[in-house]
């Protein structure tokens, strides 16, 4: 068994959900596909391969659930879809996404780059900055 799995069931446990082959083909499709920010339904298309029998209301269940577990991350792309990505927790605050109006294409920003902001912030309204969720839309280099 490796660590995604025994991670998968200790976090369903303690929620009192059990381990199963479609919550754990959910989780895998989401840690494969690193970096690409697929919607619910091409998360669906993946399952099925594995899992033919399931759902789509399943998969949605499944990515609330897991969501839930902080596991994976929603990220809102104003482009009319919900997507998911792994949470790595390799740090606190969310990367920032830069969108490609031409192609649609998405990079990630790994730098959080918003230190003196979020300072800024905590001086002037005493506001404690816990997250955010940045999104920058343009034109990629291919397509400039
Ligand atoms: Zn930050
Ligand atoms: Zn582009
Ligand atoms: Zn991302």
């Amino acid at each position: 068994m490796d660590s995604l799995t025994d991670i998968l069931k200790d976090k369903l446990k303690e929620k009192g959900f059990k381990l199963t082959p479609q919550r754990r083909a959910t989780l895998d499709v989401v840690f494969g596909n690193k970096g690409k920010h697929l919607n619910t339904e091409e998360i669906y298309g993946f399952v099925k391969e594995k899992c033919p029998e399931i759902g789509l209301a399943t998969v949605y269940r499944t990515l609330q659930l897991l969501e839930e577990m902080e596991l994976v991350s929603k990220i809102n792309l104003d482009d009319g879809c919900i997507r998911y990505e792994f949470n790595t927790h390799d740090d606190d605050h969310q990367h920032h996404h830069l969108i490609c109006q031409s192609c649609g294409k998405i990079i990630e920003v790994e730098l959080d780059l918003l230190d003196q902001l979020e300072q800024e912030i905590e001086n002037t309204y005493k506001f404690k900055v816990i997250d955010h969720k940045v999104k920058f839309f343009g034109i990629c280099s291919k397509c400039s």
